[in-house]
């Protein structure tokens, strides 16, 4: 049965408080079952609307005819009431939005209970009737954290994201990279080929990407120069798992091209992007190195956030960076002209432009950061 606005003859106190509770009963009742819209608007109707609802009947049926020496007591309770099924109404609404738009709603619910048992401590009452508050449940997998914080640090230097495919054609993921035909990493010991594709040509077999750089070409056979993108994703190597391997891991690599990039808009890019991800004291350092696709390359290394360069830990050696006081972090360099080759058409000449590209390995940096000694705990 629904409930009803009954007429009150005694207006004694503890008849007063038993009207007031049973209403608040129906309201919390009725508010745990809206499901949808739709409801939530049947609901606040019921309830809120100014002619019948069961405010507007409250505010006829009990207050005015309230006898004069308990019209004050009453029009408190009236008043607790409206506070109560706006807030119910309030509540009700936030409470079926959730399941529709987990993230974006879960805040907007925190803050908006916050509120409203702020509003309620300062009252010094207990609003029973809130639905509970839902709290997110679980946390972001360290990998998956240190990523959104690596891609933060880059889009606020104005780098947008871009993404692709896991399985890749060969074409991407080493052809157009300028790996030539020979070279070790397109050896199956470290490539997951899929299975029947000896009959395609080379370049159109399908393999598990091993790293994020096809996201590279493909973004740049879309979008016209100047381009600054950060690409996080999954790659696939066949490396026996071990402490410090995975077959599975994350990698963020980053590219830049427009005219005039220098080796020192790299520098000057990397070191800030160190010292926003490992605290403002941490110093750069590059070595030479080689990969495929750039020319020059180089292998950077931050000092040791751990031991803060020293290479010791009070009386222990520290083991993150191997007592060297200084960890190796990412492969760089300037994008290699014959990369640039593959997508001239679409305004890459590189007598014209030129660009730098880095990668990092999402896992390693999560290990370092927090102290994590085996990358089999990440999976
Ligand atoms: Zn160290």
């Amino acid at each position: 049965m629904a409930y009803t606005v009954p007429k009150l003859t005694d207006y004694s106190r503890a008849a007063l408080d038993r009207a007031v509770s049973e209403l608040l009963s129906a309201l919390g009742n009725e508010a745990s079952k809206v499901k949808d819209e739709s409801e939530w608007k049947t609901f606040r109707d019921r309830w809120m609307a100014r002619k019948n609802g069961v405010l507007a009947q409250v505010n006829d049926l009990w207050l005015k005819g309230a006898p004069k020496e308990v019209k004050r007591e009453a029009g408190q309770k009236v008043n607790l009431i409206k506070e109560q099924v706006e807030q119910a109404v309030a509540g009700a609404k936030i409470r079926y939005q959730i399941p529709i738009l987990p993230t974006a709603r879960v805040n907007s619910e925190i803050s908006e209970v916050d509120f409203q048992r702020d509003a309620f401590a300062k009252s010094g009452r207990v609003d029973i009737t809130l639905p509970g508050i839902r709290r997110p449940i679980g946390a972001e997998h360290p990998v998956i954290k240190t990523m959104h914080e690596i891609v933060s640090v880059f889009q606020k230097l104005g780098y947008s994201v871009a993404e692709g495919p896991v399985v890749e054609t060969d074409y991407y993921n080493f052809e157009a990279l300028n790996f030539p035909p020979n070279h070790p990493a397109r050896d199956t010991q470290d490539t997951l080929f899929i299975a029947g594709q000896q009959a395609k040509p080379q370049r159109e077999r399908l393999l598990l990407r091993t790293h994020t750089s096809p996201v590279q070409i493909r973004t740049m056979e879309k979008m016209h120069p100047p381009l600054r993108i950060v690409i996080p994703g999954q790659v696939h190597r066949n490396d026996p798992p071990d402490a410090s391997h995975s077959p599975m891991f994350h990698q963020i690599e980053g590219l830049a091209v427009d005219t005039n990039i220098t080796f020192g808009d790299l520098k000057g890019t990397l070191d800030h992007a160190m010292k926003a991800l490992f605290g403002s004291s941490v110093k750069t350092h590059f070595r030479p190195s080689f990969f495929p696709f750039t020319e020059p390359s180089a292998e950077m290394f931050v000092s040791c956030f751990i031991c803060g360069g020293s290479g010791r830990r009070g009386a222990e050696p520290c083991r993150p960076c191997k007592q060297t006081g200084w960890i190796e972090i990412l492969g760089c360099g300037m994008v290699d002209p014959n990369v640039f080759e593959f997508v001239k058409e679409n305004g890459y000449d590189p007598k014209k432009v030129s660009g730098f590209a880095f990668g990092m390995g999402a896992d390693r940096i999560a290990l370092l950061k927090y102290g994590v000694d085996d990358i089999q705990l990440f999976s």
